[in-house]
């Protein structure tokens, strides 16, 4: 087998049900990243189409472990609960005079990330009532590098994961139609000519993507500058065989995907958005996206 042109999608699911039953010791440090490495690796079988090997009980049941019950007012007012009113007014209470957000309501760093997670959130809800759309949209625009890509917080150096979180929460929020560059129409919000430039120049002569100017390509940077360039109707323009090549030099003998082809050991996080990228890439046998929320359909 060639595993230069080959996705290897038998020894994929076979890595993904073994991180499942058990993380191997690297993953100490990662606990309290537990659900989001469950989430990856659950969700990596469904772009497999191969849910059906997990046991969807156990794994709902385990899941609603996590959820926090307030037992009074003050602990709900203190951030316990989780019912959808209160979903939607604690999204509201992180919500900074700024227009940003912070990831919980006593305080933290505040920038693009924030302000996704609650416009993603608010979508997979459906309740906007936590989120002032208009101060989000002007905070995400001030965000818009000279460059054309968006930097976490205004002012900064454009990044391929904040370019992401940009375009994803203006398309959540229904500022930016999709596929707009098909649609001849420019926005009123955004320069999209120079963030399709931008996210363009981030395809390197390996054929990956890098997620900044100057940096090594990267397997992430596939699914998040490839789904800038796939919400903006702009994904026809990359050069789709060297991205697959470059994705496959990054399969694991192992199963999975490493962040660089020279590296040894597959992880879950590089291995969820090569499974990503390859589904944008349209990898035969792998199941479509919803780009902008970053999952399997
Ligand atoms: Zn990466």
């Amino acid at each position: 087998m060639d595993p230069i042109t080959v996705f290897d999608k038998e020894r994929h699911v076979f890595f993904l049900q073994v991180m499942l039953d058990s993380l191997p010791a690297e993953y100490e440090t990662q606990e309290i990243n537990t659900l989001t490495l469950a989430y990856f690796a659950v969700s990596a079988l469904k772009i497999l189409d191969a849910l059906d090997l997990v046991d969807k009980v156990q794994i709902v049941n385990w899941v609603l472990s996590f959820q926090a019950h307030p037992k009074d007012e003050s602990e709900l007012k203190n951030g316990m609960g989780s019912s959808m009113d209160f979903m939607g007014r604690k999204v509201l209470s992180t919500q900074m005079p700024i227009q940003s957000f912070m990831p919980t309501h006593i305080g933290a760093e505040t920038d693009l990330r924030f302000v996704y997670c609650a416009a993603a959130i608010c979508s997979m809800c459906d309740n906007w009532i936590g989120m002032d759309k208009g101060k989000a949209k002007d905070y995400i625009v001030q965000c818009q590098s000279y460059d054309g890509g968006f930097g976490l917080v205004p002012g900064s150096e454009s990044h391929g994961g904040a370019t992401y979180c940009a375009v994803a929460a203006l398309q959540l929020m229904g500022f930016i139609e999709d596929d707009i560059l098909n649609k001849f129409r420019p926005s009123s919000v955004i320069n999209v000519p120079m963030l399709v430039e931008w996210s363009m120049q981030r395809q390197a002569a390996d054929g990956g993507f890098n997620g900044r100017a100057n940096k090594p390509s990267d397997t992430c940077y596939a699914f998040w500058v490839g789904g800038v360039l796939k919400m903006l109707g702009a994904y026809q323009l990359l050069d789709r065989v060297a991205l697959r090549r470059f994705l496959l030099s990054c399969q694991s003998q192992y199963g999975g995907f490493t962040k660089f082809p020279e590296n040894m050991l597959p992880e879950l996080y590089h291995s969820y958005y090569g499974f990503s990228a390859l589904s944008l890439l349209e990898e035969p046998g792998l199941n479509p996206l919803c780009v902008e929320l970053g999952f399997p359909l």
